[in-house]
């Protein structure tokens, strides 16, 4: 795979060098897909991000963005990566208005530590984390979400600011706190999802929400994937509420359906019983999520040729059974939310490319046949190379617009989103 040293001449780099206080070459581990960049800018400050960004606009350099790097493999391989834009020093939470339940964040801290700084509170950001350790940045310009979406929703309900670099170096600011308006763009809209190919966000301003005094988890074991569908349907048209209405399935055809509701004691009480009533006498109902959590259903820590074909699924939620079978007849585990229509699926590693590529088939069928879409977001290179890893992709036109307006020259992340965006 190419890198991005041969096209670093020793004018741009020290271009780059002058423009932020830590610079080093690429290394080890400092790969995005396989492709090694030729430097690793490290910014103290969003000015020093719009230094590196109009220094690389200056030399015609890549950048790719860095928030921790938990799953920077995911995407498509960008086509270069001369600078690695490391954002993870932008790390402080900038003010937690408690009582307008409103956090103002850095890119780079990671959801965890926000976490922490707006629990002692007694609020959180309502965002699961899904990949331990994902920075907010990387939170954002993924789109993750995680059970809770039934109840609060996505990055897109809670971001209500955020300031970004753009590809020219120029500094833009949308939402709360404004300075700045980019007239004619919802920014934070179109940064949530962006994979690093639009703007560099440096800092973003979340609504929060007050952690629910109780809690209980209501779960059963199911060994069919229609048992599972009706199940979830008889769950979220109930008068229960549920903040979480998690499945987690095997290739086997069987697995589980749990149901998290939150709120004040003898509320929650009341609701986790008409729910255990609603999924049978099998059901159990405590206070500990199921083991899973909120992550994924493949080896996070698995790198290189080892890492699963890992799929996103979205489908109405009437589609669930047809889905959770169509998984099973492709070998694929599968978890997430049956109450959100969202899940991930994983492929195991040793598959045969063809094969991964039939089985991706097959669940993107059944996605579609219920109105969503089967993503790969992440797999061995192997698979990248012998799957249509986006699918089909409305509003591509659209998109390479707005692509063509933030990045002319596009070289944010180039190659990394839909249609080599
Ligand atoms: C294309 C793509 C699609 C994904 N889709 C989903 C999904 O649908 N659901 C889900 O739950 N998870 C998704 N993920 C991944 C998951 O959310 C990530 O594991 C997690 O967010 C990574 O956080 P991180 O801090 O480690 O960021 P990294 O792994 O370092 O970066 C993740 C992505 O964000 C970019 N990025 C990082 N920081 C910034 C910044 N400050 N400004 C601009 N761009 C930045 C990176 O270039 C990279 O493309 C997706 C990831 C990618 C790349």
């Amino acid at each position: 795979m190419g890198t991005g040293t041969d096209t670093l001449t020793a004018t741009a780099r020290e271009a780059v060098a002058s423009a932020c206080a830590q610079v080093r070459d690429g290394g080890d581990g400092d790969e995005v897909d396989g492709v090694r960049p030729g430097l690793v800018a490290r910014p103290a400050d969003t000015d020093q991000v719009a230094e590196v960004l109009r220094a690389a606009a200056a030399h015609g350099l890549t950048v790719v963005p860095r928030g921790r790097g938990t799953k920077l493999s995911w995407g498509t391989a960008p086509r270069s990566a001369d600078v690695l834009l490391d954002v993870s020093g932008l790390d402080r939470v900038l003010e937690h208005a408690a009582g307008d339940l409103i956090v103002a964040t850095q890119a780079g801290a990671r959801l965890a530590d926000v976490q922490q700084v707006v629990g002692e509170g007694g609020q959180w950001l309502a965002l699961d984390e899904t990949v331990p350790g994902a920075s907010i940045g990387g939170t954002l310009a993924a789109n993750t979400s995680g059970p809770r979406r039934v109840a609060t929703g996505t990055a897109r309900d809670l971001l209500i600011g955020v300031t970004v670099v753009r590809a020219d170096g120029v500094v833009a600011k949308a939402g709360g706190k404004v300075v700045k308006n980019v007239a004619g763009y919802d920014l934070g809209k179109l940064v949530i999802g962006s994979a690093g190919t639009l703007a560099v966000v440096v800092d973003a301003t979340f609504r929060l929400h007050p952690v629910a005094p109780a809690r209980r988890w209501v779960t059963v074991a199911v060994d069919d994937a229609a048992r599972a569908g009706a199940l979830s349907q008889d769950v979220v048209h109930a008068q229960v509420v549920p903040s979480a209405v998690e499945v987690d399935w095997t290739p086997a055809g069987d697995g589980s359906v749990s149901v998290l509701l939150e709120g004040r004691e003898d509320g929650v009480v009341a609701r986790a019983d008409a729910v255990r009533r609603l999924l049978g006498d099998a059901a159990t109902v405590g206070t500990d999520a199921p083991a899973a959590g909120a992550t994924y259903p493949w080896d996070l820590t698995a790198t290189g040729d080892l890492r699963a074909t890992a799929l996103k699924l979205t489908f109405v939620l009437s589609g669930l059974t047809d889905v959770l079978a169509a998984a099973g007849a492709a070998g694929a585990s599968v978890r997430g939310s049956a109450g959100a229509g969202v899940a991930y699926a994983a492929l195991p590693s040793d598959r045969p490319a063809e094969e991964v590529a039939a089985a991706v088939d097959r669940l993107r069928a059944a996605c579609a046949s219920h109105g969503g879409t089967a993503v790969v977001v992440d797999a061995p290179a192997a698979v990248k190379a012998a799957v249509d890893v986006w699918g089909p992709v409305p509003a591509l036109d659209l998109m390479r617009r707005v692509k063509d307006q933030f990045d002319p020259d596009h070289r944010l992340s180039p190659g990394r989103y839909v249609g080599g965006i």
